[in-house]
C-alpha cells in the first residue's frame, strides 16, 4: 500500500462512518498504513472542535497526528 502524502488525501480512502458536530469517524476498510507506526489502523477520528471529549468503547492503541487545517486526527488500533 502506498503511503499517502497528507492526511486530507487519506480521508478520500477511507468509509465514513459517525460524524457529529465534534468529530468525524472514519473506517478503515482498505489497510491503508497509519501514518504514525506504519501498521494498518482500524478507524481515524478527526477532532473538529479544540477541546475535544471522546468516549471509546473499549481500551485501543491510538496514534497521533495534524491534519492541514490543524485538527487532531486519531488513528485507532486494535
Ligand atoms: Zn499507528
Amino acid at each position: 500500500m502506498e503511503e499517502m502524502d497528507t492526511p486530507d488525501e487519506l480521508v478520500s480512502y477511507l468509509t465514513p462512518r459517525e460524524k457529529n458536530e465534534m468529530m468525524a469517524t472514519y473506517q478503515n476498510t482498505t489497510a491503508i498504513a497509519c501514518p504514525a507506526c506504519g501498521d494498518p489502523f482500524d478507524y481515524l477520528i478527526v477532532c473538529k472542535q479544540d477541546p475535544t471529549s471522546l468516549s471509546l468503547s473499549e481500551v485501543m492503541d491510538l496514534c497521533v497526528s495534524t491534519s492541514e487545517d490543524g485538527n487532531p486526527l486519531l488513528y485507532t488500533h486494535r
